[in-house]
């Protein structure tokens, strides 16, 4: 065994099926007793409804203002809302944008967090807040934006439409094949990497084929967590770089860039990480990554180059060579 240094991250992780109704639990839990709810349009009158109706009185005001990158002037204006309130915990239940409001609030007031992810994002398991001001992203690591306690509910993903799946899916698996060849990789990582990798491969053609699958649901919401900790626990190098500045330039959505781009860092970065992307075949049930990796993300029906998520770009993928399946 190499030497390495490996830093756990403390979160309480409530996992199954109908947990949403232990979330009035956990702010008690917490010692709390006036949460703020920040939701998405898309949940506000199912999920984030049912979770007001069970903290009652608790439940001291509710934000459905998240954008994608966590813009600081959204944060700002809800910070003035919840200040009002004078809430002692927050309740974040969306994806990663609203995951990433609660991370933006709770860098600002030091409150702590309970969150409900509904996408395969990952944030959630994360000590990393991106925020974007004047167009600008910048990302911080910091405990202070990591949630105490992530209640993940198989029921809250079982609405996801396919393609939301796919991409969220793929968006996860990023972190997990990045933690793979990452310069400061680990034992305990790296087998969290694997197995995440093997579950979403296994899970998101079944919930394409079939979104209330709920076996596969279960699993790929199990390897988004498992995604998220190695992301939150090892660095990132060339695919999220490349999704940041890519993203960021020419204002590309989030999830799709990172399925777009997945297959060619993975094909690019084959001859410098071999034995690391050797673990990524084998948790694929593939011989090489990247072209396995391309062949998933066209057999989920996902977005296969720039052009297709809407940015103008002559494709490098066309020239001879650099495509991921010139590896096989
Ligand atoms: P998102 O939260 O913006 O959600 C995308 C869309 O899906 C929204 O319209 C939302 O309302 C809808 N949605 C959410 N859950 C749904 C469900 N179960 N069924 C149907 N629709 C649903 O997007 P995302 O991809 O989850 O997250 C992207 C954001 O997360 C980006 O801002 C990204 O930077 C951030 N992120 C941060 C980290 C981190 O560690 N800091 C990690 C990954 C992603």
């Amino acid at each position: 065994m190499d030497a390495f240094v490996y830093t756990s991250l403390q979160s309480r992780i409530v996992f199954g099926q109908g947990t949403l109704t232990r979330v009035a639990d956990e702010v008690s839990l917490l010692g709390c007793g006036r949460a703020f709810v920040l939701s998405d349009p898309h949940h506000v009158e199912t999920a984030a409804a049912k979770v007001l109706e069970l903290l009652g009185a608790r439940a001291v005001g509710l934000s459905t203002d998240a954008a994608m990158h966590t813009p600081v002037e959204v944060t700002e204006r809800v910070l003035e809302k919840l200040t009002k309130a004078a809430p002692d915990c927050l309740i974040s239940l969306g994806g990663g944008s609203t995951t990433g409001l609660g991370k933006a609030l709770a860098l600002r007031t030091g409150l702590p967090q309970i969150a409900v992810p509904t996408t395969y994002a990952g944030s959630e398991a994360t000590p990393i807040l991106g925020q974007t001001e004047q167009g600008r992203k910048t990302t911080l690591r910091s405990l202070n934006v990591l949630p105490r306690v992530i209640v993940y509910d198989v029921d809250l993903t079982l609405g996801m439409p396919a393609r939301l799946s796919a991409v969220s899916g793929m968006n996860a698996m990023a972190h997990a094949v990045e933690a793979l060849y990452a310069k400061d990789g680990n034992p305990v990582t790296s087998m969290l990497a694997e197995q995440a990798i093997a579950a979403l491969a296994r899970a998101l053609p079944a919930i394409v084929a079939d979104t209330r699958n709920l076996e596969a649901r279960s699993d790929a919401l199990f390897g988004a967590w498992a995604c998220g900790n190695c992301l939150g626990t090892v660095g990132m190098a060339l695919h999220h770089k490349l999704c940041h500045t890519l993203g960021g330039t020419f204002d590309l959505p989030h999830a799709e860039t990172h399925t777009v781009i997945l297959p060619h860092a993975a094909a690019f970065n084959q001859g410098s990480a071999p034995k690391a992307l050797k673990r990524a075949a084998r948790a694929l049930d593939v011989d090489s990554a990247g072209a396995g990796l391309f062949d998933l993300v066209e057999s989920l029906g996902g977005p296969t180059s720039l052009k297709a998520i809407g940015a103008l770009l002559e494709s490098a993928s066309h020239r001879q060579g650099s495509h991921p399946r010139s590896a096989r």
